[in-house]
Parts: structure tokens; sequence; C-alpha cells
């Protein structure tokens, strides 16, 4: 078949197979670059593999400290007539790439809230990888079943006390219209911290101690992102915000989990960037352009694997790190320096549908978008028949 992208709202719902091996590709050169991480962990299990901060993350273990890594996804296959999702061609280009490096590879397509997902993980880094020395907790969810009582909770994205009226830009039809969200209910902020907050992190914690599958020394980080004035009413200081507090008490509990070990558990703060995830949130998508549009100009603007080699090598890996007074890395420094936020701040109330290329880097936004799923790559023929159909080496 012929793969183009079809654009439903925030989300395409096709991806190019060779598209998504390039942009693996990418991030895999732009690691190996960098050279060796010194320090580096050796058996990693990464749990949200497939896409945006988590790719990132195995990506660094991998191609910058040669780490053999177990992946944790949700990822649709492909069949004769539809294409899979980008995370499962990006799975099967991982693999392709660390396997061809001599590297251990291996992923589960399932329910990471799921026991199930747990038991099969704990199997196979028993018989493959043995005890891990880091787990990066790396889920977007809109959802999650608690394994005990089959309980299916769902999370929402509103603000918490009062609604609120900010400017929306929807990233399908270009329009920008003022949107309204109401406050959320005691009840949606409690399912939100469900899904999102650290309690599924603890408990992957607390599996793997039971199995003594945690090596002595072994790190684990969450990502969370924080901002600044301008999201914290649909992001910071909202049901998700809420959720993302749950990750600094889950972050001290787990702590205590790994004092045997000497480990360390950590939230670590990443920057806002177009993902699967971000660009489903009200507001992000205007927030996020201007954000490429300030940064690229000072030269500062990072992708996931730039993010992430610095988590790795300012964060997790080195005798300094940028840790702020509540134990996290810090890696959105360069997105809240006041002068970056002031520009932004300054530039959000004159965006209109007919100044968004010139005031913003939506140009920007959305080609990195198309990229997600494989579309805009160079050296890919778009033209080409394609078979949707690869095998990925799922376990
Ligand atoms: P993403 O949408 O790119 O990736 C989400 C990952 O979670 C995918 O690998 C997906 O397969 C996996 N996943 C989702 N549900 C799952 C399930 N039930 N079982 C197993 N795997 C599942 O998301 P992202 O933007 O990289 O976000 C990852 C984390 O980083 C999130 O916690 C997010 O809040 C945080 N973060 C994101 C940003 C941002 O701007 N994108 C900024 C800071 C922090």
């Amino acid at each position: 078949m012929i793969i183009k992208p079809k654009v439903r709202g925030f989300i395409c719902t096709t991806a190019h197979p060779q598209g998504c091996a390039a942009h693996v590709q990418e991030q895999i050169d732009y690691i190996k670059g960098q050279g060796t991480i010194a320090e580096a962990p050796k058996n990693v299990l990464v749990i949200g593999c497939s896409n945006g901060y988590g790719l990132a993350s195995r990506i660094t273990a991998a191609f910058g400290g040669g780490a053999n890594t177990l992946g944790v996804c949700f990822e649709k296959p492909p069949t004769e007539k539809r294409t899979a999702s980008a995370g499962y061609y990006n799975t099967a280009a991982f693999h392709h790439a660390a396997k061809s490096e001599g590297l251990y590879a291996e992923s589960i397509n399932g329910d990471a809230f799921s026991d199930e997902c747990k038991d099969k993980a704990i199997a196979l880094l028993k018989e493959n990888m043995g005890k891990v020395d880091l787990v990066v907790y790396s889920l977007g969810a809109p959802r999650r079943q608690d394994p005990k009582t089959g309980e299916v909770y769902s999370s929402v994205l509103k603000p918490i006390n009062e609604g609120y009226t900010a400017k929306n830009l929807n990233t399908d039809t270009r329009k920008i219209t003022d949107i309204t969200v109401e406050p959320a209910s005691d009840d949606e902020i409690a399912q939100t911290v469900k899904v999102m907050g650290g309690e599924d992190w603890e408990l992957w914690i607390d599996a793997l101690k039971q199995a003594d599958l945690l090596a002595d020394g072994c790190n684990t980080v969450a990502y969370t992102y924080l901002g600044e004035k301008l999201t914290w009413p649909i992001y910071g200081h909202a049901t998700i915000g809420k959720a993302k507090e749950d990750l600094d008490r889950a972050a001290t509990a787990i702590n205590q989990q790994l004092s045997g070990v000497k480990g360390q558990a950590n939230v670590a703060v990443l920057k806002a960037l177009v993902t699967q995830s971000s660009s489903a949130i009200p507001i992000m998508p205007l927030y996020i352009s201007l954000v490429y549009k300030v940064m690229k100009e000072e030269g500062t603007h990072e992708g996931c694997i730039q993010q992430l080699h610095r988590l790795f090598t300012e964060g997790l890996y080195t005798d300094s790190p940028r840790l702020d007074d509540t134990n996290r890395f810090r890696m959105d420094n360069l997105e809240l320096r006041p002068e970056t936020q002031a520009k932004i701040e300054a530039l959000w109330p004159q965006v209109t549908e007919e100044n968004l290329f010139e005031l913003t880097d939506f140009k920007g936004y959305n080609e990195e978008f198309l990229k997600l799923f494989g579309f805009g790559w160079e050296g890919v023929d778009y033209d080409a028949d394609t078979s949707p159909m690869l095998e990925a080496d799922f376990n």
C-alpha cells in the first residue's frame, strides 16, 4: 500500500515503517556521536519504551552505555490492510539496531498496569538479563485497570477548583479559538492520580524487589513536567499536575524500598515537546510551538534524545547531579529560564491564525508531529508501494 499520514484531531492513525526506522536511527546516531557515557547502567528496564521519552531513554542506555534492555509498551501490530502504530515500528527498528550490535533487546507488548505483564517481565529478566541497575518509568496512558480490583480508572486533563479559558490551537484545522475547560470533580482528580500517579511505579519496583531482580545501586526514574505560569492552569496546577505530585510521594516510598540495595528513586522534570501524549493536552500545542520558536532562536532547543542524554550525564550518572530541593532531576532548566519564559509570555497574546507561522514555530511543531509517525524523513520513498507487515519480535 501507499502509506500517507491520516491525521484525525491530535492523532495520526497511520505510521510508516521505514520512516519510524529513520526516526530511531537519527536518535541512535545522535547518542553515538556524544561518545560513551561513563558509569552507564548495563541492564535496563524501560516501562513505556516505544515512543517519546521512554524510547529516547532506551536508545541512550543501549547506544550510549552498551546496555541490555527489556522494554514494555502497548502498541498496535499491523494487519495486511492497516499500518501498525508508530511505537510498534519504532520497537522493531530498535530491536534490529540493538541486536545487530550484540545487545540484548526484548520487549513485551502488553498492559504495563497488569500483574500479567509484570510477571512476564520478571520471567524474562530471570531467564535472559538478570538484575536491573536502572528502571525507567515513562508511561503516557489515558486509563488504567487496577490489577487487584479490576476497576478501570480514566485520566482527565482539567483544571482544579475553577474553570479555565484560554487560547487553543487546533493543530488539525489550524484554527485558534478560546476554549473553556470546566474544573474537575474530586472523583476525576482521584482517577487521574490512579492512572498517572506513582502507584504503579511502586508496584513495579515492589515486584522486582520480591523477585530479587534489583541490582546493588539500582536507580529508578519517573518523568514529569512542571512548566510555568502559562501552562499551570491546565498542567502543573491541574489534574495531571496532581497525579505528577503523587510521583514525588512514590519516589520517597520507593527510596525506602531501595535502601537494602543502596538504590535511588528520583523524579526527572523534562521539557515540553511534541509527543503523542503532549499533543493531546489542550493549550500545549500552541505553547510548544512558541517554546520551539524562542528556544530555536536562542540556540537552546532540544528534542527527547538531547534531554535524555543530559538526564544521564547531568542527572543520573554524575557526581554533581542537577537536582532541586525536592530531589528531582531538573532537565527543564533551559525552558524555564526567566528570559525564555518572558519571551514566550510576550508572544502568547499576540498569536492569531494569520500570524501563526511568523510568531510561532508551528511549522516545526507540525513537521515534528508527523515525524513521530514516520512521515517527512529524507531518504524514505513515500510514493513506493510499502507493506505494513513487519515482524517486531515482541514477547
Ligand atoms: P508517549 O505518548 O510518546 O509514550 C508513551 C509510552 O507509554 C509509549 O511507549 C506507550 O506504548 C506506553 N504505554 C501507554 N500505555 C501503556 C500501557 N497501558 N502499558 C504499557 N505501555 C503503555 O509519551 P511521552 O510524552 O514520552 O511521555 C512519557 C512520560 O514523560 C509521561 O509520564 C509524561 O507525562 C512525561 N513527560 C512528557 C513531556 C512532554 O512534553 N511530552 C514532558 C515532560 C514529561
